[in-house]
């Protein structure tokens, strides 16, 4: 893979930027995977081609050659998630710049497909994480990835970043991991090279400006902003930090890093921003930037709207308690012929969100009723809040497959629901009736790879 001439004639005098080897690594056609554990989801990783743990995120392992991961069971129960090592060192920047995670209200901005997501789901576990994606099908996939996951607290928007300044100062912390010209990913996957040009360049550090403004007031005051783009042109990113400096009102934060990581720390130009560049030929991980901010002023807060919620009567409530184990403090509301679960605490957000934003995914999707039937739903099958009440069958890998397939499967269990489980995690729900087996994993979800 040959690096375009102009880009390379434009990182010339970037701090850190080692043409040889960069380009050597370009060529090399080497490729670094990685994984990181989902903390709720414990399994057996033995199957893994595991090799050393990412430096900066303790969930984040390479792993010693690509698996197929659409056959591994436990990449669909949400057990791990298949992401680009440098990307992971968002931990290390929560984890130095929101040291006490609990009660905290974050939004992912441009979240799809969710690797952002998942990880600060599993950072701000006490915690509310929004993952916000404008475009409708990619929205989709990020339902998707989340329900997977498993966490009530991590829900999905699909909405406009304009649309979030109806909520002014409502986050606490704000991550923008903007859509850019893509250059970081190069390497691993080398058609990219193919859209890359100066001009894309200029077009994405404007738009990446206009994210950043009309967002920005849906941050609370002191709250952090988290920057970061998978590029390596300065006019994407520290040209953007020394913007967010001298128009937005916002002030730069350190992240001690260790100097075997091999990233490099940058400063911006006018107003020496802290800025974070991972360079393929020095770290074990793709192209990628990072920096981080605290939004020094407030904005004039007007009161939020509210939306009634409509909630699930009582004796509803009832009826799937005593037929479902949940955790506790949830309380439950009906969408779409449908009753949801959030944690209670989060009540009153979800009713300004609401009021607000167009909500994909609130908590986890329950059940919903048929008459006195309970119709379990497929998030509450992959959620951690599930706790029992159907009969656990366990599928070899074989059955596994045909199950997440949509196929034909066979399982020995008693009649009715029951939970598919491959290693003791649950991966869907199947009826199981005298002659046959209903399968009941989400048609758009299957696994189409022969
Ligand atoms: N954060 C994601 C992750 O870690 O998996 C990757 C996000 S990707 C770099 C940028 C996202 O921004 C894409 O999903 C893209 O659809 C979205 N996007 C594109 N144009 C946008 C816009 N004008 N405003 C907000 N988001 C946009």
């Amino acid at each position: 893979m040959v690096v375009p001439a102009a880009l390379i004639q434009s990182l010339q005098t970037t701090t850190g930027f080692q043409q040889e080897t960069f380009e050597a690594v370009h060529e090399s056609g080497e490729q670094v995977v990685s994984i990181r554990l989902n903390p709720s989801k414990e399994f057996d990783t033995a199957h893994l081609p595991i090799d050393e743990n990412v430096n900066w995120c303790e969930y984040g392992r390479y792993l010693k050659i690509r698996p197929i991961f659409t056959f591994d069971p436990f990449l669909h129960a949400g057990a791990y998630y298949v992401q680009e090592a440098s990307s992971m060192f968002l931990w290390q920047v929560i984890l130095q710049t929101v040291p006490e995670p609990a009660g905290k209200k974050v939004l992912d901005l441009c979240a799809a497909p969710g690797g952002k997501s998942t990880l600060l789901s599993s950072y701000f576990k006490e915690g509310l994480v929004v993952a916000n994606e404008v475009i409708k099908n990619r929205a989709n996939i990020l339902v998707e990835n989340c329900s997977k996951w498993g966490d009530g607290h991590l829900w999905v928007t699909n909405n406009n970043p304009s649309h979030f300044q109806a909520i002014p100062e409502f986050f606490d912390v704000l991550m923008v991991d903007a859509p850019c010209s893509g250059s970081g990913l190069f390497r691993k996957d080398p058609s990219a090279v193919e859209e890359w040009s100066e001009s894309n360049v200029t077009l994405c550090s404007q738009r990446q400006q206009r994210i950043l403004a009309d967002a920005l007031p849906c941050l609370a005051e002191n709250g952090v902003l988290i920057y970061s783009t998978c590029s390596y042109s300065r006019e994407e990113d520290e040209a953007i930090c020394d913007w967010l400096l001298e128009e937005m009102e916002m002030e730069s934060f350190p992240i001690a890093i260790e100097e075997n990581w091999g990233i490099v720390t940058t400063s911006s130009a006018a107003h020496a921003a802290f800025c974070y560049r991972f360079y393929p030929d020095q770290v074990k991980g793709e192209g990628f930037f990072i920096a981080c901010f605290h939004k020094k002023k407030g904005e004039s807060v007007t009161k939020s709207k509210y939306k009634n919620l409509s909630m699930t009567s009582k004796l509803q409530v009832q009826q799937l308690q005593s037929a479902i184990q949940l955790s506790e403090n949830l309380s439950f509301f009906d969408q779409n012929e449908a009753i949801r679960a959030i944690e209670t605490r989060w009540l009153q957000e979800l009713s300004i969100l609401a009021s607000h934003l167009y909500i994909k995914k609130a908590g986890i999707e329950m059940a919903s009723m048929k008459g006195k039937d309970i119709v379990p739903a497929h998030e509450l099958a992959l959620s951690t809040w599930f706790r029992g009440g159907f009969p656990l069958v366990e599928l070899d890998l074989e059955n596994a497959l045909s199950y997440l397939r949509r196929k034909e499967f066979s399982a020995k269990g008693p009649k009715g629901w029951s939970l598919m489980c491959f290693g003791g995690l649950p991966i869907g729900w199947a009826k199981l009736l005298p002659n046959r087996i209903n399968n009941y994993y989400p048609a758009e979800w299957r696994i189409l790879k022969e």
